[in-house]
């Protein structure tokens, strides 16, 4: 058995293993490189799929941008997404993600000389349901048996526990391509305890670029240039560069774009100050989030021992400047911020080894120095989402988010509430909800179960609802008849976004198929 913790971020993806010695390393890919990026290339073979991941696709995506699927991870978990490839073939976000995790495991194997089985799979901290169950099934579907979804900012402060022997609370600050995230953490030698979480899943690096691309957009139509007009191909030359410039600019103070539309030389010159001011709503935004969080806890920017910044973005040096300005503290990269979250969560695969040989699990090989190093790791995490359930305000005879479990609890959670029947009735229907608001139109609903309470009741009878949340993420309920103090019906989740079982075997015969280079 084999266990590597995989970072399958929005841009850029990493695979790292927790090696015999009790310390966590990175591994190169196919191409020496120790990210991939999280792009694929759809070629057509004559008739065939074959899939390029990575560099080599992300280079060719000026050629063939029909042809290119990129940011994932921000489709993760919606059954509506689908990419259609000119062969004539179909693919869910899981597929994609899973032809991007065979990659990635094809080059574990080949840096470590064996073969991978297992894997635990990072998500940012608020990923709901539905996209925790989306990932976990892109493993599945990759040949991969996913033993734990481990949250981003948990792996990120599991790797710097790793690298420092320092205490005291902790904020992640983790902007990567297409996600924010802000995570309070205290760290107690071996203890890592979640405070509180929150973020902005369509928040990262790619909305950055949108600005430069909107800046270039500007200037070209001062320049009488129709912009709705441009080919993709130059659309995607122009993403590219905007990436490559805003890259730039976390180093010198002004860069250059050039460009040549309908054969004319065009040269567009961005300054760090333009940026800076471009980019601020989108900064603030950030900043806003990290307060709420923090004020959540009643935890002031003073009172932070540690700024941990996680996530290529975090290398724009407004973010640097505005989190000094915030924190008042000069701000180390103590870990590499592309690194970080893959080793966490090879430390997390070193935790899962030494627990799956206690249990003398299969072909378990686990040294004694992964054991001492691991052994006395403990992590307490917490939900980020709301979870609860449809109810009636007996006031208003409106529905509402009745919530069980309130974000930010402990895992394992559970919270119940007693409830009475509105009419007389043998059956009742009890709809799961995730999020916050108490207006039943902005939650999600993550399924519906039928209870048969056994006989006709009058209206006004007492019902118990109860809602579990497991350390895997998993969400089950019970419902009790209060009167007789019986279980009614247990039920978990069905999860109607995410794939079925008869859906994941084909989908993972279909990926077994391709040949992914
Ligand atoms: P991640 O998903 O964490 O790998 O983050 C990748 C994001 O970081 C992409 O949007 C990159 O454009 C961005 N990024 C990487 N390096 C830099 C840099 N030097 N300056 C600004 N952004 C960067």
């Amino acid at each position: 058995m084999v266990i590597v913790g995989i970072d399958l971020g929005t841009t850029y993806s990493a695979v790292s293993y927790m090696y015999e010695d009790g310390k966590p390393r990175i591994l190169e890919n196919q191409d020496g490189e120790k990210t991939t990026p999280s792009v694929v290339m759809f070629q057509n073979f004559g008739g065939d799929d074959e899939p390029l991941v990575g560099t080599q696709a992300k280079q060719q995506a000026k050629l063939m941008p029909e042809d290119l699927v990129q940011y994932i991870k921000r489709f993760m978990g919606d059954p509506s997404w689908k990419f259609d490839s000119s062969t004539g073939k179909s693919y869910t976000p899981e597929e994609v993600s899973a032809i991007i995790l065979k990659r990635l495991k094809t080059g574990a194997e080949l840096a470590l000389g064996k073969e991978v089985t297992h894997a635990v799979i990072t998500v940012p901290a608020y990923f709901d349901d539905a996209r925790r169950t989306a990932t976990r099934n892109a493993g599945t579907i990759a040949g991969l048996e996913v033993v734990r979804v481990l949250n981003e900012p948990t792996a990120a402060a599991l790797a710097y526990g790793f690298s420092s022997d320092e205490n005291g609370i902790i904020l992640v600050y983790d902007l990567g391509g297409g996600t924010f995230d802000a995570t309070l953490m205290k760290k107690t030698d071996d203890n890592y305890e979640v405070i509180s979480t929150d973020g902005d899943r369509n928040l990262g690096g790619f909305d950055f670029d949108n600005l430069i691309i909107n800046y270039v957009y500007e200037h070209l139509s001062e320049q009488g240039i129709e912009t709705d007009d441009l080919s993709a191909e130059m659309e995607a030359e122009i993403r590219e560069k905007a990436e490559q410039a805003k890259r730039a600019l976390s180093s010198v103070d002004s860069t250059l774009i050039h460009l040549v539309v309908d054969k004319k030389p065009i040269r567009v010159e961005i300054t760090k100050e333009e940026f800076d001011q471009l980019a601020s709503s989108l900064v603030k935004r950030t900043i806003e989030i990290t307060e709420d969080v923090l004020d959540e806890s009643d935890v002031s920017w003073s009172d932070l021992d540690h700024i941990l910044m996680i996530g290529g973005s975090t290398r724009m040096r407004i973010i640097k400047e505005t989190l000094e300005e915030k924190s008042g503290k000069e701000l180390k990269y103590e870990i590499n911020p592309d690194e970080a979250v893959s080793l966490g969560a090879a430390v997390q695969a070193g935790i899962e080894l030494v627990r799956l040989s206690k249990e003398n699990a299969d072909g378990v090989e686990v040294s004694e120095e992964i054991i001492s190093s691991v052994e006395k790791v403990n992590i307490e995490d917490v939900t980020s989402q709301s979870l609860g359930t449809k109810a009636i305000d007996s006031n208003t005879d409106k529905e509402y988010n009745h919530i069980l479990i309130p974000r930010n609890s402990k895992i394992p959670a559970s919270g119940g509430s007693s409830f009475v029947t509105v009419g007389s009735t043998s059956r009742i229907s009890v709809v799961t909800t995730e999020g916050d608001e108490t207006d039943i139109k902005y939650v999600n609903i993550l399924g519906e179960t039928d209870v048969d309470l056994g006989r006709v009741v009058e209206k006004g009878h007492p019902i118990t609802i109860k809602l579990s949340y497991d350390i895997d993420q998993t969400i089950y309920g019970e419902v009790f008849d209060e009167e007789t103090d019986k279980l009614l019906k247990t039920f978990e989740i069905n999860r109607d976004n995410n794939m079925s079982a008869t859906q994941l075997k084909v989908a993972s015969k279909n990926i077994t198929d391709l040949k992914i280079n």
